[in-house]
């Protein structure tokens, strides 16, 4: 029978959506599938979707996020416009001490920015503001309607992903109605994890939300201080934030999601007239070190059962399942991350190009392995 789809990826986030658009444009057969029948309705969907530059001293994730980062509003910008909006974000030193930090911070801005003074972000509007940083060049999506975009122009199909057979050659995707073949397989699921030992990766979800509010202030520039506070994009303000480590995707919150971020929101903005358009709530998954999971994913029962040194230190040679890949792991910043993971992803999946050491989940493998060992001693 001849394979039905290059590669199959499941799960309609903005990882699962550039990952499949990505692949189109390198000429693949593909095809995404989500549980839900609309995309954006895990983590992506609730996310405030700033699209700007990590601020710190030069960390390797500091790096890798600002090259994503660049790559990124320049990919938003060239193929959905619409849906990215241009604003600036001002990064907003959370109190003295960290304002002190920022000085430190500076030389390792490597995207456009400049200083903004107490004075010049009072007369925009923000309160109780320490010198800051403004990335003009940064900005917001607007979550749902950009991962839409970029689904509409790829094959979809409403699909529970229960069961995945591999049978030698190709993947057989089986549910109650029917079932798909395709030669590849990507896994892009965000915090839920269970058709695959996947526990090396360390995929752990991050509870968050968000309120869009109707107003009629005048603020043309996004901010971050704690939360975050989107410009007024058409007669709506957002505020979001993720903080809460959770298994679960319900926290408790006494039906109040919104009550910190709007106490915090008040402190910045003037929140007056705000009045609550929409509450979005959800999980984003982030990976052990923080760095994105890109690439192939290890066979795990295998490695145990041929290598069972590994517990003890051994290093061999890993094995990883056919032609079964990963994106996921996109913590705090999955539209900054989503469309350059998802190009590398398809350069290694079509061109079979080496994954950036960085993001290639292999890193995680050996020490877990032995961090298991001594957990079950
Ligand atoms: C409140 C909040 C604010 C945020 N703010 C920002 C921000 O300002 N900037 C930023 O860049 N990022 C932000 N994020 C983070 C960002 O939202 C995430 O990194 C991103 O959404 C992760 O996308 P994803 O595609 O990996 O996962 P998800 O969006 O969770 O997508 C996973 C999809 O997989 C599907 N799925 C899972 N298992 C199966 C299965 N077996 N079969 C079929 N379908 C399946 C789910 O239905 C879901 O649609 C925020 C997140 C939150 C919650």
């Amino acid at each position: 029978m001849p394979k039905a789809y290059d590669t199959i990826i499941i799960g309609a986030g903005i990882a699962g959506c550039c990952a499949a658009f990505a692949l189109q444009k390198k000429g693949q057969k593909v095809l995404l599938v989500d549980r839900s029948s609309v995309p954006a309705s895990g983590g992506s969907g609730a996310a405030g979707a700033f699209v700007s530059p990590k601020i710190g001293k030069g960390s390797a994730l500091q790096t890798l996020t600002n090259e994503a980062y660049e790559y990124a509003k320049d990919f938003y910008l060239k193929h959905f416009p619409k849906h990215f909006h241009q604003t600036g974000v001002i990064r907003i030193p959370k109190d003295a001490e960290d304002a002190e930090k920022f000085k430190l911070y500076e030389p390792f801005n490597g995207s456009k920015y400049r200083w903004v003074s107490k004075e010049e972000l009072e007369a925009i509007g923000i309160q109780n503001a320490d010198e800051s940083f403004l990335f003009e060049e940064a900005g917001v999506c607007d979550a749902p309607a950009m991962c839409r975009a970029i689904w509409e122009q790829v094959p979809f199909k409403q699909f529970d992903v229960e069961k995945l057979k591999f049978d030698g050659t190709q993947w057989k995707l089986l549910t109650a109605h029917c079932s798909l073949l395709t030669q590849n397989i990507v896994l892009a699921t965000g915090y839920q994890n269970t058709l695959f030992d996947m526990r090396y990766m360390g995929i752990r979800g991050t509870w968050g939300s968000r309120g869009d509010y109707y107003s009629k202030l005048k603020l043309d520039v996004s901010m971050h201080k704690s939360i975050s506070v989107s410009a007024n994009i058409e007669g709506i303000i957002k505020l979001g934030a993720t903080h809460n480590k959770a298994k679960n995707p319900c926290m408790a919150c006494d039906g109040k999601p919104l009550k910190s971020l709007e106490e915090q929101g008040s402190l910045t903005v003037d929140t007056g007239d705000f009045v609550l358009k929409e509450t979005f709530c959800g999980m984003r998954s982030g990976s052990k070190d923080y760095f994105p999971l890109v690439g192939s994913v290890i066979d795990v029962p295998f490695m145990f059962e041929n290598y069972p040194a590994i517990t003890r230190g051994a290093k061999p040679q890993i094995k990883h399942i056919e032609n079964l890949y990963v994106l996921n792991g996109l913590g705090g910043r999955g539209f900054v991350f989503a469309p350059l993971m998802a190009k590398w992803l398809a350069e290694s999946i079509t061109q079979a190009k080496e994954t950036d050491k960085r993001v290639n989940p292999d890193r995680l493998f050996l020490k877990w392995a032995r961090k298991l060992k001594m957990s079950n001693e």
